[in-house]
């Protein structure tokens, strides 16, 4: 089902209002955690005013370490909720569990499968139940079928709005999972009819490349972006390091636009 033969036509993912795969990039942005009402509120309207499409931020985190900042669950859907009604903005969030999609659901426009939920075959059905558009995260280790073929498990419920998102991949070179894969951004439209996006915070860990990479992403044919920013990146409870500042965010979106209008 995921496959281009299937569908001549690329699939058209909508959440809220907005398009992807329509055939203009879009952003999605936002903290790498929901931390606070205020935290989330500010930058939920910067990022509305400053060219994003639909806000992101986890309240349900999967850390590496059990004693890390989790997030606030329930009451970070609560905030994400209000930053939506505050700016008109669609929200995707994190859903970690099968059992968490019915809430997720309820408060999200979009469900987010994290790279390491890419292969949790009883969550990509559950989410695919939901009804909602779903954004794929590609895994570190997986190879472009096995990415495919977890979107197949998604499909195959009936729900056709999902979107790839290439978050970086495992290489000697780089530090575990942090390699954005520009070859997949190229490779997938060929394999398959589903929009794919780029992750480049993710993609690199590092705040300096992730401006650079974006733009890549997106002249080697991105649907879209997604990117975390947060009003103080180093005071960030979750992936500073790759997290730009409003200012920062800014200066991407000058870029971006400066490519859409070359191409
Ligand atoms: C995230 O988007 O904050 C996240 C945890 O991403 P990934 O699943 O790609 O690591
Ligand atoms: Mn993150």
């Amino acid at each position: 089902l995921a496959s281009k033969a299937l569908g001549a036509q690329r699939t058209i993912v909508q959440v809220g209002a907005v398009s992807i795969g329509a055939g203009h990039p879009v952003m999605i942005a936002g903290p790498c955690s929901v931390e606070s009402r205020d935290q989330l509120l500010s930058t939920a309207t910067h990022l509305a005013q400053n060219g994003c499409h639909i806000l992101r931020g986890g309240a349900y985190k999967p850390r590496t370490s059990p004693y890390s900042f989790q997030g606030l669950q329930h009451d970070g859907l609560k905030l994400l909720a209000e930053a939506r009604a505050l700016t008109g903005l669609p929200i995707v969030t994190e859903v970690m569990s099968p059992q968490d999609v019915e809430l997720v659901a309820t408060y999200a426009d979009m469900l987010q499968i994290g790279a390491r939920n890419m292969q949790n075959f009883p969550l990509l059905a559950e989410a695919g139940r939901s009804g909602k558009p779903i954004l794929l995260k590609r895994s570190p280790w997986a190879t472009l079928t096995i990415w495919l073929q977890a979107a197949e498990y998604i499909l195959s419920e009936g729900n056709f709005q999902v979107v790839l998102c290439e978050r970086g991949i495992c290489t000697s070179e780089a530090s575990a999972g942090r390699h954005l894969d520009l070859t997949a951004i190229q490779l997938i439209p060929e394999l398959s009819h589903l929009p794919i996006i780029a992750d480049p915070s993710h993609g690199t860990g590092q705040r300096s490349l992730v401006t650079p990479m974006a733009i890549a992403s997106l002249i080697t044919g991105a649907d879209g972006i997604m990117v975390e920013v947060h009003p103080e990146p180093d005071k960030a409870l979750s992936d500073g390091k790759q997290t730009l500042s409003f200012q920062e965010y800014d200066a991407l979106i000058e870029k971006a636009q400066k490519v859409a209008d070359t191409s």
